[in-house]
Order: structure tokens, then C-alpha cells, then sequence
């Protein structure tokens, strides 16, 4: 089948030349790649574009994706988000080559090479606090100075260094440093710090160690230990390739990854930082990482996208050097058109107004089968029909504006997928409040045209006695602002209040969607796209809405 999507021609992606090239001058027999998350946090949408980047160029041209966990910070790290990482990944359809890596795993590596720089005059143990060696570093204009501690012998530096490792000094009173240029013009070769004190508990090595290596003098030796061909990384680290470049030349590496930079993804509408994710979560914001407000892997699964319509995205976006900001409606464009083609149709009332039929026999019932999908081949349901029935509030008016095609009295209207019916009476209670509605139906129009009439209005509606209580929440876009991350704090004068979606908790839905799965989304005829929540409300399953049926975002309607 095809969709817009499968037409448009593959975005543009600088870095599938550059492995074409590669391969084709015999550079490299086989590459391999790596996605190498911190694991002090969910994954977000970002981090989709470097997953489906890196495992993608390794499947299509045959070669390996590694996962190694950027596990140089024990402090801020846990093994909940390792778990969710791996979770994330296999659920965006991708398996990493071999077993879990953890950058950790070279820790013993790593300190090996770290003596052999002492040995060969390239590193030096520091006695500067971070303080001075914060005013020592100079400033983008100034060049640095160097430390006092720059010229100790080798043999000094050797029996401090093995003095930190064996936890004889105390935090933050000595760093192992690499001797480059304190006059550099890029700051990150002024000696930068390879290892620091930290008596902290390891989540894989345990109290192993209390000396740390820096996240630089970690991940290019890391990527020459598993053999990367092409380390990918964001533009921010372009810097860094100079120091990432100098450790290959003066370490006894197995080989020489080369780094390349591509543009971070920035998407409107959310922020995209784990650290701002994490404050949403800290100060109650949202409920947890995993609510379908975020714009994390789990926060969005859990909404109804579907994974392939977050690789859908992240093709199209391509990719490129040059930043911009990606409009949240890309992605929802994304996910309709997955789910126009994947879900299956449903009815839902969010807000009931009873109906009865005059003409149709109390005590009789009888089922309708409805397609679940109207190209699809995906079966049919079953949907009770009777003489009570619910439809939208929306779907009625007395005072109808112009060109309304729902229901009016004395007018007439399509229940769709049955038949036809006309507002003979309204009812309402002491206090003016509508409470039913009485109608009739035309008894022969059935799955058939009314005789010598139009009738262009089409309604949803559920069987009053036979259909399921049930919630929605009608999530939409993080934030109201298209650059929340633009200027000042991204939530200041904002409540967790400004951020609740709205609910209706007595909705009334077609008897299939009790079956509804957890993550599976459906579409609600003329509502949305729908995605039964993992948890009930006051025991009523719960709909999220995943996203609108037409991109309304600026017309109000959301
Ligand atoms: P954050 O800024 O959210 O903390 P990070 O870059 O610190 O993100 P890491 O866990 O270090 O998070 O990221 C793992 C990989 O994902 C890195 O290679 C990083 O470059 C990439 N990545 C992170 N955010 C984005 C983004 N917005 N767009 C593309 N790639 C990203
Ligand atoms: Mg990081």
C-alpha cells in the first residue's frame, strides 16, 4: 500500500554517503556504529533521531549497532534507566549487535592508558581545586596558564595517580590531567581532566573504584576498544574531536574511529533535554517519565504512537549539519498517517445525551456488524443496536449556526453505520438542561440511501444498556508555546495545572474497546486517535488521546 510517506523521496542524510563512500573504496570492510545514551534519564525524541541515525545506517548496509552505556557519572545514574534504554530501543524496532556494552566495561582499560600517558610525559596528577583550575583554564580570549603541579617527574605522577586509584586522597583534591596546551585556542585541549576523585557506588562496578575517567578520556577509546567505524555524534562535540582525535594518536589503540557531528534535533512545542525532563518530573509537573505528556519514548508509546511512525519522522527530518526547529505537526503528520492506515475504528460518546427511539420497541435489540477498518481487511465488530442510545452533545443543537450538518430538530442525520433518525422532541429537566432526546428512525434505511431525500449529516453514537463506561483525556502538545526552551526558565509563571489535559470521565464507548489493549490505538470516529491507557480511572478504562484526526493546532479546537 502505498502512503505519502513511501512516496516521498528519502531525506537527505550526509552521513549515508559518507558509509557509502567508505565501504565502496574499501576504507572499511563492515561498519559498525554505536548509540552511547548516559543512563541518567529517559530517552527522548531526540535521542529517536541518533537511534534510528545509528541503527539505521548499520542495517542498511550490513553492518553492526552497538549499545554501550555512557556510564562515566555514577552519582546521577540508575540501573531503572538502563532498563527503560533497552525497553526504548527494541521497542523502536531495533536490536543492538552482541551483548550490552557499558563504557565501564574499560575501566580497567582506561586506567591501564591512562598510566602509559603518565609514562610517556603526556598526563600529569593536579593539585589545583576546581576552583583555580577553573581560573587557570583562561577564557575563549585568554589563553590559560599552566598548573604549577604540570612539570612533577613521571615517577611522581605514577605514585599519586596509583594513590587516587587506591583512595588515599579525598574528593576533588587531586585530578589526573593530560598535558597539551594550556594556550590552545580550543579550550578543551588546556590539559583537560582524564580522571577525578569520586567515592561514589558504581551501578555496575560497585565500590570498585574511586577514581572516575572523564566522559572525553572515556568514549573514543571506547569506540577504538569495539571497533567503530563512524562515531556519530551531535554538533556540540565538534570541538571535542581535536582531544577525541589527540587521545587515538598518543594511546596504543586497536584502531582509529573517526567522529562525525550531525545538527540535534529541535522540536517544537516540548523541550528535549534530559534535564529539563527530569525537573518536570521533580517538581510534579507531570506523572512521572512515563506520562503521555512527554516527549519521551515511554511517555509517547504510552500516548499511542506507534513506533513506526517515530522512524517514519525521523527518515523525513533527515539529516543534516544545519539546526532549525522541526514542527511538532511533522510528527503528528507521522503518527496520523500510520494510524489512518493501522487502527482500527471505534465509537466512543464523550459526552452522552441520551436518545430514545420512539419507534423501536423496548424490548428488542439487534447487533450491527461494523468493517474494524474501512480499506483493511481487519474483520468486523459487533454493535449492539437499540431503542436507548447516546450521542455527543456537540451532535445536537437547538440554535444550530449555519451550515451545522448534525442533528436539529425536525432535521435528520446518518447514526453511522445504521440508520437514519429525525429530533422529533427535546427533554429537559426544571432547570432548562437537555436531558434526551426523542426520535425516531427511518425503519428502511438501513444500509440503504432514504427514498427521495439527502441526508448529509453522519453522527457516532453506542447503544445505551450495551456500551462501556469509560474515561479519555484529551492530551495535546506539551506546551503552548512553539520554543519553550527559548528564553528565561521554561517554567516560570507555569503550573502543573496549566499543564493538565481535559477529561471526561463518564464517556461512553462501543462494548469492543473493553478489549482494548494497553498501547494499541484506535481511531474514535470524528474524535481522534485514541490509546487505552495502561491504568484505569476509579475503575473505568482510560483513553488517551494519541492525536487529533486533522492538525487543528491555532484553530482552538484543542
Ligand atoms: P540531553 O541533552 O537530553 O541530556 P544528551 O546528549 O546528554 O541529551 P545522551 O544520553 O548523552 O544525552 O545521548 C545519547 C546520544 O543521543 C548522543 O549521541 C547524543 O548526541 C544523542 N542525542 C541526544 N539528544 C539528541 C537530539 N535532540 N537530537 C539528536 N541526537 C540526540
Ligand atoms: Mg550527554
Amino acid at each position: 500500500m502505498s502512503s505519502p510517506a513511501n512516496e516521498a523521496p528519502a531525506a537527505v542524510n550526509f552521513l549515508r554517503k559518507i558509509v557509502a563512500d567508505d565501504l565502496a573504496s574499501g576504507k572499511h570492510s563492515q561498519i559498525v556504529t554505536r548509540f552511547p545514551p548516559e543512563p541518567n534519564g529517559f530517552l527522548h525524541i531526540g535521542h529517536a533521531k541518533s537511534i534510528c541515525l545509528n541503527f539505521g545506517l548499520a542495517e542498511e548496509f550490513g553492518g553492526q549497532c552497538h549499545l554501550r552505556f555512557d556510564d562515566t557519572n555514577p552519582s546521577k545514574e540508575e540501573q531503572a534507566y538502563i532498563d527503560s534504554i533497552e525497553e526504548d530501543i527494541k521497542w523502536l524496532g531495533f536490536r543492538w549487535h552482541g551483548a550490552v556494552r557499558y563504557a565501564s566495561n574499560y575501566f580497567e582499560v582506561l586506567y591501564q592508558w591512562a598510566l602509559h600517558l603518565i609514562e610517556s610525559g603526556n598526563a600529569y596528577v593536579c593539585d589545583l581545586s576546581a576552583d583555580e583550575a577553573r581560573a587557570f583554564r583562561g577564557s575563549l580570549t585568554e589563553p590559560g596558564k599552566n598548573s604549577p603541579y604540570r612539570e612533577r617527574s613521571v615517577a611522581e605522577n605514577l605514585d599519586l595517580f596509583k594513590r587516587m586509584k587506591a583512595g588515599e586522597f579525598v574528593e576533588g583534591s587531586r585530578t589526573l590531567r593530560a598535558k597539551i596546551d594550556m594556550a590552545s585556542g580550543n579550550i578543551n585541549l588546556r590539559d583537560p581532566v582524564l580522571y577525578r576523585i569520586r567515592f561514589a557506588h558504581h551501578h555496575q562496578t560497585g565500590d570498585a573504584w574511586c577514581i572516575y575517567p572523564s566522559y572525553d578520556f572515556t568514549h573514543g577509546q571506547s569506540d577504538a576498544i569495539e571497533g567503530i567505524t563512524h562515531s556519530i555524534c551531535t554538533l556540540e562535540f565538534e570541538d571535542h574531536r581535536p582531544l577525541y582525535e589527540w587521545f587515538l594518536q598518543h594511546l596504543p589503540v586497536p584502531c582509529k574511529p573517526r567522529q562525525y557531528e550531525f545538527a540535534r534535533l529541535n522540536l517544537s512545542h516540548c523541550v528535549t533535554s534530559k534535564r529539563k525532563l527530569a525537573r518536570l518530573v521533580a517538581e510534579g509537573y507531570v506523572d512521572g517519565w512515563d506520562d503521555p505528556r512527554m516527549p519521551t519514548l515511554a511517555g509517547l508509546r504510552r500516548r499511542g504512537y506507534p513506533p513506526a511512525a517515530i522512524r517514519r519522522f525521523c527518515e523525513r527530518i533527515g539529516v543534516n549539519r544545519a539546526g532549525g526547529l522541526v514542527d511538532f505537526a511533522m510528527l503528528e503528520l507521522c503518527v496520523r498517517e500510520e494510524l489512518d492506515s493501522n487502527a482500527p475504528r471505534a465509537m466512543c460518546v464523550l459526552k452522552p445525551l441520551k436518545v430514545i427511539i420512539s419507534n423501536y420497541p423496548a424490548d428488542e435489540m439487534q447487533t450491527l456488524q461494523l468493517p474494524r477498518h474501512p480499506k483493511q481487511d481487519m474483520g468486523t465488530r459487533s454493535i449492539p443496536f437499540s431503542r436507548e442510545l447516546y450521542i455527543d452533545q456537540d451532535d445536537f443543537s437547538e440554535n444550530p449556526p449555519a451550515g451545522y450538518k448534525r442533528l436539529v430538530l425536525g432535521g435528520e442525520v446518518r447514526l453511522r453505520g445504521a440508520y437514519v433518525i429525525k429530533a422529533d422532541k427535546v427533554i429537559k429537566d426544571e432547570s432548562g438542561q437537555i436531558t434526551a432526546l426523542e426520535c425516531r428512525i427511518d425503519a428502511d434505511t438501513l444500509g440503504a440511501n432514504p427514498a427521495g431525500r439527502k441526508v448529509k449529516g453522519v453522527i457516532h453514537w453506542v447503544c445505551a444498556e450495551h456500551s462501556i463506561l469509560c474515561a479519555v483525556r484529551l492530551y495535546d502538545r506539551q506546551f503552548q508555546v512553539a520554543q519553550p526552551e527559548a528564553e528565561g526558565d521554561f517554567l516560570e509563571g507555569l503550573t502543573a495545572e496549566d499543564m493538565a489535559a481535559p477529561l471526561y470521565t463518564n464517556c461512553r464507548a462501543e462494548p469492543a474497546l473493553l478489549q482494548a489493549k494497553t498501547g494499541e490505538a484506535y481511531q474514535f470516529e470524528r474524535e481522534g486517535y485514541f490509546c487505552r491507557d495502561r491504568e484505569d480511572l476509579k475503575g473505568k478504562p482510560l483513553f488517551n488521546r494519541t492525536v487529533t484526526l486533522r492538525d487543528t493546532w491555532g484553530e482552538g479546537k484543542h
